[in-house]
């Protein structure tokens, strides 16, 4: 058939400069891309290739490993070489894991300046590093460390102090003929990070990472990243992003993905398109929803599936969705693709919308 339009957003990707990260490119020419962070000690080579695995499965494009010692930075040549997907290494404080970390074979080192002594004294020898072995960097700026004599300025980390404080540290490396980074800004407010952003944004044509930091628990956090990127991959700003969730990083992965996908970001994969229930309902929403999510995930077809528990709008959604179900009178009408092709009792439901879908996914497949 006729190739379909590209799904509407809503703004252009504000123009940026495009770097590598490894085989990623990051930039305004490329794809949104999803970051997590590994949790398992670094120094456990076999834990942290196995979550990194993981958080490949579930659709991870960039995976952090922290390197707070001397044993970690030893850990990153196997993890860089057998990770796949690319590696950037996390350095705090010291400098010398920033060139143990380059010479691992990386494919780029996060630096939070706030958090090097004399940073830039070693501006200079870390991008001459970084261009030979083709790493790539990024310039953390974190409100929980901000550079002492610009939070003295400001007096707390305004969004003014974190993009003072940004551009200071990209025009270190941009001094030495150094572009190949991006920039976060992150703070665990979502207003100031907003503002902290868009501030920036205005001030280079730096590829940006999105991050709300500290965002919290699940749910909290999950709301606070989607408020913040939302609000910003609206208008066209972010080109990698970070959901930071105390919650394991396959859910900030899946999290992630969600928001972009929300947005026509990212196409959209499986999709429940299910009713909040009400006084009307005539079956048990919830569980139904759940059941049927639950029996379709990891389905890697786009797939728009309506679970509506009564006849009102029932018919009409079930039948938008590739596959649907409006239940009434203990029963459940089946649509695929708009038309009723069965009627099955309310508890052979849940398993004949996983059948239809499978017999969809079968026929995309073979198309
Ligand atoms: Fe209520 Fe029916 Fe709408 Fe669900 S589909 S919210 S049960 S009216």
């Amino acid at each position: 058939g006729m190739p379909s339009a590209p799904p509407p957003v809503l703004a252009p990707r504000r123009k940026t400069r495009q770097i590598k990260v490894g085989s990623v490119g990051v930039g305004s020419d490329y794809p949104i891309s999803v970051q997590s962070m590994t949790t398992t000690p670094t120094t456990d080579i076999n834990a942290t290739l196995q979550q990194i695995a993981e958080l490949t499965a579930s659709g991870c494009d960039i995976v952090r490993v922290a390197c707070p010692s001397a044993d970690d930075a030893e850990a990153l040549p196997i993890i860089a070489r057998k990770s796949q997907i690319p590696v950037i290494a996390d350095i705090h404080f010291q400098p010398k894991y920033v060139f143990a970390a380059i010479e691992a074979g990386c494919a780029a080192v996060r630096v939070n300046p706030g958090n090097i002594r004399k940073f830039d004294d070693q501006v200079k020898e870390i991008a001459a590093a970084a261009r030979d072995h083709g790493t790539s960097i990024r310039i953390g700026v974190n409100a929980g460390s901000l550079e002492p004599g610009i939070l003295k300025k400001y007096g707390k980390a305004t969004p003014e102090a974190l993009v003072e404080s940004a551009v200071w540290e990209a025009s270190l490396f941009e001094e030495h003929g150094f572009h190949d980074f991006k920039i976060s800004v992150k703070h665990n407010d979502p207003v100031i990070m907003v503002a902290a952003y868009e501030m920036l944004a205005e001030k280079g044509d730096w590829p940006l990472h999105l991050g709300v930091t500290e965002a919290g628990p699940a749910f909290q956090g999950t709301i606070k990243s989607a408020t913040a990127f939302g609000a910003l991959l609206s208008r066209g700003i972010g080109d990698t992003i970070r959901v930071s969730l105390s919650a394991p990083p396959v859910e900030e992965i899946k999290v992630g993905n969600q928001i972009l996908q929300s947005l026509n970001l990212r196409p959209r994969k499986l999709e429940i398109v299910s009713c909040p229930s009400c006084g009307r309902a005539q079956v048990d929403v919830y569980t139904l929803a759940e059941q049927v999510t639950a029996g379709l995930e990891g389905m890697e077809i786009p797939l728009r599936v309506a679970v509506m528990g009564c006849v009102v709008n029932g018919p009409g959604e079930a039948r938008e969705a590739d596959l649907g179900v409006a239940s009434g009178n203990g029963k459940g009408q089946i649509f695929v693709k708009g038309e009723v092709i069965k009627t099955v009792p309310e508890s052979a439901i849940v398993e004949t919308l996983i059948e239809e879908a499978m017999r969809i996914a079968e026929e995309m497949g073979e198309a």
